[in-house]
């Protein structure tokens, strides 16, 4: 069978092969070994393991799938609140919905774009007075910029409030010093679905450095069967394993993480040189406390600096031939959000309405960085660019 990719276009952010996946995955189904367990997920777990500096790694069936057994492992039940960013991914939210929990949204800082610590101190100590804590505070590291988690996760251990960091889209990130993205959190979620920075075609994994959680979850991931010939339950799980073929896919990836970073950093770097004095334009800030993995480059339209809009711009790159996206629609604008108690969000809305995530692939070659640069510098005014 043959199911050839449309040719010409620039994607926004497309799986980058290796050449070692079919070798992999040929392994793996030679072995036999294809199912959600065995030594395949197994040894895929240890090089996340390695390449995250996590004690313990779960592998999922996704990132979501990650999440969610997160949120049983908390203990989330209905009527608790969960606490996130506003400027995210729906996924991170979802599964404790689901669970009947109520989630927040806290706005972002312009400096990150990611959860505002201040606003996190302000909103724990007005729900610790009420005695309304949430059960677990979710931030989210965003576009692979990694979250103030020293800060959050300080303030969330004078409350007792347990942190989850959604780190699904910051593989290969850093905080200062070289700790992975994630990492002091409770708990991490990534995700290796197919538009990561590496993908096993599908996948996540949940992390920590606390053996106790990654056990409850690898139960909960498996049915949550207790041990012993027949099937025992004391609770009911889930089947959120990840599957040999992908582990084995996956696998073949990992080895490849610092090159994508530096890849996906140089892409960036890139759009900096060419689109950096364009009036009205401005690039995603890197936080000063980590080193963004730059999963996607993400810039900034200000019509009223001399930008286009940002859906012009979006368009006029689609006609081209280029993909690009608007930065995630803020959670609380999103109408099934609209009752959810929120804290501020005006910083998310107005990146909302600005943002646009440029193609970003670790696989694009310069020219073709170059025709969506060129295509860009074709909306502003001759004398500007
Ligand atoms: C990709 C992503 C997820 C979900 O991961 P899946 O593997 O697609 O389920 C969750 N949160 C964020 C921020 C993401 O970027």
């Amino acid at each position: 069978m043959d199911w050839a990719q449309p040719v010409g276009q620039v994607l926004l952010s497309p799986p980058h092969l290796t050449g070692g996946e079919m070798a992999a995955l040929e392994g793996a189904l030679a072995s036999g070994w294809v199912a959600p367990a065995g030594p395949v997920p197994t040894a895929f777990e240890a090089a996340l393991s390695v390449a995250t500096g996590f004690g313990q790694v779960l592998a999922t069936a996704s990132g979501t799938a990650a999440l969610h057994l997160g949120y049983r492992c908390l203990g989330v039940s209905p009527g608790d609140e969960v606490w996130t960013s506003a400027l995210t991914f729906i996924a991170t939210v979802a599964p404790a919905v689901q669970m009947g929990a109520t989630p927040r949204f806290l706005d972002v800082e312009p400096g990150s774009w990611t959860l505002d610590p201040d606003l996190l101190e302000r909103e724990l100590a007005r729900a610790g007075r009420a005695g309304r804590l949430p059960r677990a505070v979710v931030p989210v590291d965003l576009f692979g910029q990694p979250c103030d988690l020293d800060a959050i996760v300080a303030l969330c251990d004078r409350w007792g409030v347990p942190v989850m960091c959604d780190s699904a889209g910051a593989l290969g990130a850093t905080h200062r010093g070289g700790r992975h993205a994630g990492r002091g959190a409770r708990l991490a979620a990534f995700s290796f679905n197919g538009n990561k920075i590496v993908t096993a075609g599908g996948g996540g994994a949940l992390a920590s450095d606390e053996p106790k959680l990654v056990a409850q979850a690898r139960s909960l991931a498996q049915a949550a069967r207790e041990p012993g010939a027949h099937y025992q339950h004391e609770t009911t799980g889930h089947a959120y394993g990840m599957s040999s073929l992908l582990a084995a896919v996956g696998l073949a990836q990992l080895g490849a993480l610092p090159a994508r970073v530096a890849a996906r950093r140089a892409v960036f770097a890139r759009y900096r040189a060419a689109l950096g004095g364009l009036p009205g334009l401005l690039l995603m800030p890197e936080a000063p406390w980590g080193r963004s993995s730059r999963w996607l480059s993400a810039v900034l339209l200000d019509p009223a600096d001399g930008a286009p809009e940002r859906d012009a711009l979006r368009r006029h790159l689609a006609a081209a031939g280029i993909e690009s996206r608007p930065v995630w629609k803020p959670l609380h604008l999103q109408p099934v959000f609209r009752d959810a108690p929120r804290a501020g969000g005006a910083v998310a809305a107005s990146l909302f309405e600005r943002g646009l995530c440029l193609p970003s692939g670790s696989g694009m070659a310069p020219p073709e960085q170059d025709r969506v640069i060129a295509a860009m510098r074709a909306l502003w005014p001759p004398a500007a660019a």
